[in-house]
């Protein structure tokens, strides 16, 4: 029997490395790569070694023979994304659709460079696979720099309470934290407590892992009204985040609606419906955890702008959700077109057949008796209701205008990067403008993850994007582009003199 990957999947391809007959995909090199919610075992081709459940950092693959309750469904997930492709001869010593190709990132500095020194700025995923890189692959000594007094950055501070096994990666990186030519400093602000130009001068390259750490706005009157909230404000509240205050959520309103429908409003909908028990003893901030013991909450509403079959969510969240038995999931079917692409299973709609279906009265309070969550598609915020406090919101979609009433709108439309004060900054996107991570007209500065790309793809994607911005860093030390050009050793000088 084959083994399977779940939902804690995070794609960082570490098992694609481990496996003998190549048959996790798709690889780092395969074109579905870059947009995969997760990697797959073909279940023809595996021969049940284990390799790869005993590299996954996040214990995401098991026998699938062995799979029991919401994780029974990924032995189909992992076949399914097999159906249908090439399968190489069986005459072939690796029968498999993929071939591998030689690798696309050169990570070599010639022996007779002096060790560069490099700081990385930021110790979330994408800092940490590049200290990574940068230690395992090149002789570097790199300073770590984060503004927190704990390293991990979202894995710290962003994913749920309740995935503690994805936030068992932290451990992978901690190890890096000994390494003899790793130097740790925390507590310490870039813009704040060092200038750019000041760690410019201490260093032969410096790589900016800042993330995207605010929350994007929707343009609305009144959507900083008392009620309503940022996704991002409620993610550091219950991972006790030291910016956001412990009484900064208030839980006494019954209906929470949630504007957006990507995985970070699944987690926020899963953590504000959870039986407060279930998150004892995990990393949940001790001040949230009280406060959901004593909240009110009995309905959240996840609001999509757009229909079910190009929802935002990944299908391992949406299913983890779905698969809870004690809170009922249900559809909102007000609108024909959310029924229709359900029922003709159109993309990701084929995810909801499952869930109960109902026309909501958003005017009546929800049910005292039961706590739910409900999806509504189709529906566009297009103002808060209330004075003082938010007390509803309007939604227009097919069926007209609809107000909602709500006491607590949380707004999880997407992470924005914030400028670092003497690097360029591009608006629009929150990003800071580079090419394949080189800093555009600023030498010697790099940028990786979120603050790179912008903020989307989870934990793994960061290890590719860190793979190239390390590429780029060593191609300009090589040739010569750094403007502080590293030094070589007089004992490397020598032996070059002598090779010479
Ligand atoms: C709420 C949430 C939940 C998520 N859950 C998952 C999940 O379950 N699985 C998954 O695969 N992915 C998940 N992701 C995605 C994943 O967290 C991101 O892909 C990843 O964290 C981005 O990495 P990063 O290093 O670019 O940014 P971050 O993780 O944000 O790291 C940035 C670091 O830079 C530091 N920093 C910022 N500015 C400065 C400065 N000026 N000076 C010094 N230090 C600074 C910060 O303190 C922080 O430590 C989640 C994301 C969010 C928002
Ligand atoms: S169990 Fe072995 S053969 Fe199967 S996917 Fe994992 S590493 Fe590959
Ligand atoms: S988290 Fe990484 S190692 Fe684990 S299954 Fe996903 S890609 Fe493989």
């Amino acid at each position: 029997m084959a083994f399977a990957i779940t939902q804690t999947c995070c794609s960082d391809a570490t098992c694609v490395s481990v496996c003998p007959v190549n048959c996790i995909h798709p690889t780092p090199d395969e074109p579905d790569f870059g947009t995969t919610e997760m990697l797959y075992v073909d279940p023809a081709s595996c021969i049940d070694c284990g390799a790869c459940a005993d590299a996954c950092p996040v214990d995401a693959i098991f026998p699938a023979d062995l799979l029991t309750g919401s994780l029974e469904v990924y032995a189909g997930i992992n076949a399914e994304y097999y159906a249908g492709r090439e399968v190489v001869s069986s005459a072939d010593p690796a029968p498999n659709f993929h071939r591998w190709s030689p690798p696309t990132f050169d990570r070599a500095i010639p022996s007779d460079f002096a060790p560069p020194d490099i700081a990385v700025v930021g110790s979330g995923p994408a800092g940490m696979y590049a200290v990574e890189d940068l230690l395992l692959h090149t002789n570097a000594r790199v300073t770590l720099i984060d503004r927190q007094p704990v390293t991990g950055g979202l894995i710290r501070y962003g994913v749920a309470p309740d995935h503690q096994a994805t936030k068992r990666i932290a451990e992978t990186f901690s190890r890096l934290q000994e390494h003899p030519r790793l130097r740790l400093t925390l507590g310490t602000e870039v813009g704040r407590d060092v200038t750019v130009d000041e760690l410019a001068g201490r260093h032969d390259a410096v790589v900016y892992a800042v993330g995207a750490s605010s929350a994007r706005g929707l343009g609305l009157d009144g959507e900083d009204l008392p009620g309503s909230v940022a996704a991002t404000t409620v993610v550091g509240w219950y991972n006790g985040h030291p910016d956001v205050p412990a009484n900064v959520v208030d839980l006494s309103a019954e209906r929470v609606v949630l504007i957006g429908t990507g995985n970070v409003a699944l987690d926020v909908a899963r953590i504000l419906t959870a039986d407060p028990e279930t998150l004892t003893g995990t990393t949940i901030a001790p001040h949230a955890l009280e406060c959901l013991r004593t909240s009110k909450i009995r309905e959240v509403v996840l609001l999509a702008r757009r229909g079910p079959e190009d929802a935002a969510y990944t299908s391992p969240e949406l299913l983890a959700l779905a698969a809870r038995a004690d809170v009922p999931f249900i559809v909102d079917d007000a609108d024909p077109r959310t029924t229709a692409a359900i029922d003709a299973g159109t993309g990701k709609a084929k995810l909801l057949r499952e869930l109960g279906r109902e026309t909501v009265d958003w005017t009546a309070p929800p049910d005292a008796d039961r706590r739910r969550i409900v999806l509504r598609f189709h529906s566009a915020p297009t103002g808060f209701i209330g004075d003082t406090q938010v007390r509803g919101l309007r939604v227009t979609g097919q069926d007209g205008q609809t107000e909602i009433a709500t006491g607590q709108v949380v707004r999880a439309v997407g992470y924005r990067g914030v400028p670092v004060p003497g690097l360029p900054f591009d608006d629009d996107r929150g990003t800071i403008p580079n090419t394949a991570g080189r800093v555009e007209g600023t030498a010697g500065a790099y940028v990786v993850g979120w603050i790179k790309r912008g903020p989307s793809g989870g934990i793994g994607a960061n290890r590719t994007c860190a793979k190239e911005t390390v590429a780029t860093l060593l191609e300009d030390i090589i040739s010569g582009q750094l403007p502080v050009r590293t030094r070589r050793s007089p004992i490397a000088a020598l032996a070059a003199r002598f090779r010479g």
